[in-house]
């Protein structure tokens, strides 16, 4: 028996409740990992309160990632007492996840956990700073580089956005934060933003192509900020989207691709290739200063997950929200 979040769907009747699970609740594979923490992220909060349908199959222990300690492995890339690191693949999805002390994977979807981090900051990063680096990679394997001019991160508070531009300002890039709490601007700042700009200037309905600003792009927002984005992007510059936090439609022309050669990344972070993740992780641990991320992060016990997944819904969550599994 192991200690952790378990939905089920028993009479139709959706339920997260914290309990002692059966280690035969644990799905197929042949990694299994002494869950250290986990996170709280948007699609767990949809996926604790039952509020869309991330969960495919009950039970289900949610968490869409996590790092740990290897316990038992019949995979040969892995031995009991490797440190690991988990984002997406279905898990806490369709594959049980990592809102408890223990979770039972493919070896194919670990990654090592990067030396410079404990289990805790991986998870202060999780996915959100996994996906922030993939954009990251997309920018500057497009030659986009400092000297290009301002790089536009949007949805500038989230944890995206966050890791993106401290990620950036570390490589020497001068970012632009684009968000809907001003109040926060000292702190984006803080993060490594030269400068901070309202959403409303990306929000609302814009012109098929604008002034020249851009040398670069990560967007989390999609919907008109994308396109005004792209449309605003400067000659052969790129834009990396990786969200939706504004909507899924993308309310533009193709105007800014076929008259600027702007290029439009799509990033991905669930289903992404190994290899990929190799890098983003491997470059996480070289060029984020972990230490920027202390003021974002709060931790939590798996005891207050529930709750806290239920005001994570409501926007009254800022930053990351850590699960520390033994607590
Ligand atoms: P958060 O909830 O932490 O942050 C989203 C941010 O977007 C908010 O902090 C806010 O920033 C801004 N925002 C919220 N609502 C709106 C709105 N209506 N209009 C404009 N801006 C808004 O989410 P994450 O940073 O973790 O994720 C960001 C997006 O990326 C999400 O849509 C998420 O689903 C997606 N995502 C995609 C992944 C992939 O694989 N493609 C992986 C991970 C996340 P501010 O207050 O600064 O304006």
């Amino acid at each position: 028996m192991f200690k952790g979040i378990l939905i089920t769907k028993d009479d139709g009747v959706y339920q997260a409740q914290l309990q002692d699970i059966d280690d035969a609740v644990l799905p197929e594979g042949d990694v299994t990992v002494g869950v250290e923490f986990s996170t709280l992220n948007y699609k767990d909060g949809l996926a604790i309160t039952g509020k869309s349908p991330v969960v495919r199959r009950f039970p289900m222990v949610p968490g869409i990632d996590f790092a740990g300690t290897v316990i038992d492995s019949s995979n040969a890339a892995w031995k009991a007492g490797d440190r690991v690191v988990l984002n997406g693949w279905g898990v806490g999805e369709t594959h049980c996840g990592g809102l408890a002390e223990k979770a039972r994977v493919k070896g194919e979807w670990l990654v090592p956990l990067p030396q410079s981090f404990t289990a805790c900051q991986a998870m202060a990063i999780g996915t959100a700073g996994y996906t922030a680096m993939l954009c990251v990679l997309a920018l500057e394997k497009h030659g986009i580089k400092p000297a290009d001019g301002e790089i536009l991160v949007t949805g500038a508070n989230g944890g995206v956005g966050s890791v993106a531009i401290a990620v950036l300002a570390k490589l020497g890039y001068t970012v632009v934060a684009s968000t809907g709490r001003a109040a926060e601007a000292e702190h984006l700042k803080a993060l490594g933003a030269s400068s901070v700009i309202e959403r409303s200037e990306l929000s609302a309905p814009g012109k098929p192509i604008g002034k020249e600003r851009w040398a670069g792009v990560i967007d989390t927002v999609g919907s008109h900020t994308l396109a005004n984005a792209c449309a605003t992007t400067r000659y052969r510059g790129a834009v990396a989207a990786c969200g939706l936090a504004g909507g899924m439609d993308f309310p533009a022309t193709v105007a800014p691709f076929i008259l600027r050669g702007v290029t439009l990344y799509g990033i991905d972070s669930v289903m992404a290739p190994l290899a990929v993740r190799q890098e983003a992780w491997e470059r996480l641990g070289r060029d984020l200063e972990i230490a920027r991320l202390d003021a974002i992060t709060r931790s939590i016990g798996l005891s207050e997950a529930i709750a806290v997944a239920a005001e994570l819904l409501e926007g009254k969550v800022r930053g990351r929200v850590v699960v520390d599994v033994s607590r």
